[in-house]
């Protein structure tokens, strides 16, 4: 959920392997990898959270989300249904534009052996 709606909704499986909306990819970035030589995404959103009592007209995401476009700014999206079944709310993973999880992960950079450290 993102300032009091639900951007994805899926199994347990499909939202921690897969994640498809930003936010939720952001989120799973954020944790600590059991594995600190594990590869990372880097899924980062920056900017101002909105007001909740002054919310944007389209996506409530769009000033942080990366992947934002124009139509992200001014049209509020549903949520959509996959292929796989889950619901996931955002304009560009419904027109399927945005790579997987797995493709992202690929083309991250990935932790230094020097700067690694195992508690
Ligand atoms: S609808 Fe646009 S701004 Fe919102 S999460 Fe999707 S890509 Fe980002």
């Amino acid at each position: 959920m993102y300032l009091s709606e639900i951007v994805e909704f899926g199994t347990v499986e499909q939202v921690f392997t897969s994640p498809q909306h930003p936010y939720s990819r952001a989120l799973l970035s954020s944790a600590l990898p059991a594995n600190p030589r594990a590869q990372r995404s880097g899924y980062i959103l920056e900017g101002e959270i909105p007001s909740p009592v002054n919310l944007p007209l389209g996506c409530h995401l769009a000033s942080r989300c990366p992947e934002a476009t124009r139509i992200c700014r001014s049209e509020p999206q549903a949520l959509q249904p996959l292929a796989d079944g889950r619901l996931v709310r955002c304009w560009r993973v419904a027109a399927g534009d945005i790579p997987g999880w797995n493709d992202a992960r690929k083309q991250a950079p990935a932790p230094s052996a020097d700067n690694a450290s195992v508690a």
